[in-house]
């Protein structure tokens, strides 16, 4: 997986929603792939437009390669949820995981923040790559570090 997967938004350049289904998100790849195909242009188009639909038709391409591909989707939908919660949630400390405390009667681990609240992080998420953690009490949040 390319670390850049987040360049561009994806969903928009095959003109879908993130909610959309794979049924939908492969109509849409498939209507807008015969429109920028660079053999499907008429000859009328002027040069500099059949430019923007050559490059269109790569962004298209590279959008599909994501989404329509189960595990990629996954990981794309889950950066931008990452970013999505960055941009709610200031990130006030980043914390090695093996700095929080891990509670085995909650299978969690957990930090302390400074408004006396606390940040959890559910063993299941620590699994599923989620590096972003919110206070249960104020809208800081901390983000894990050197986690296998
Ligand atoms: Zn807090």
């Amino acid at each position: 997986m390319s670390s850049n997967i987040l360049q561009k938004d994806w969903y928009e350049i095959l003109g879908s929603d993130p909610s959309d289904s794979p049924l939908e998100l492969r109509q849409n790849y498939q209507r807008l792939i015969l429109l920028y195909h660079p053999d499907k242009q008429s000859a009328d188009v002027p040069a500099g437009e059949l430019e923007e639909r050559a490059q269109r038709f790569i962004e298209v391409d590279q959008a599909w390669k994501i989404l329509g591909n189960e595990e990629t989707k996954r990981e794309y939908d889950l950066q931008r949820r990452e970013v999505a919660l960055i941009q709610k949630w200031p990130v006030d400390a980043q914390v090695p995981l093996e700095d929080m405390n891990w509670i085995e009667a909650d299978r969690s681990y957990t930090y302390s923040c400074r408004c006396g609240g606390e940040y959890v992080l559910p063993v299941e998420e620590a699994e599923e790559n989620l590096f972003l953690v919110c206070c249960n009490t104020c809208s800081l949040s901390i983000e894990i570090l050197n986690r296998s």
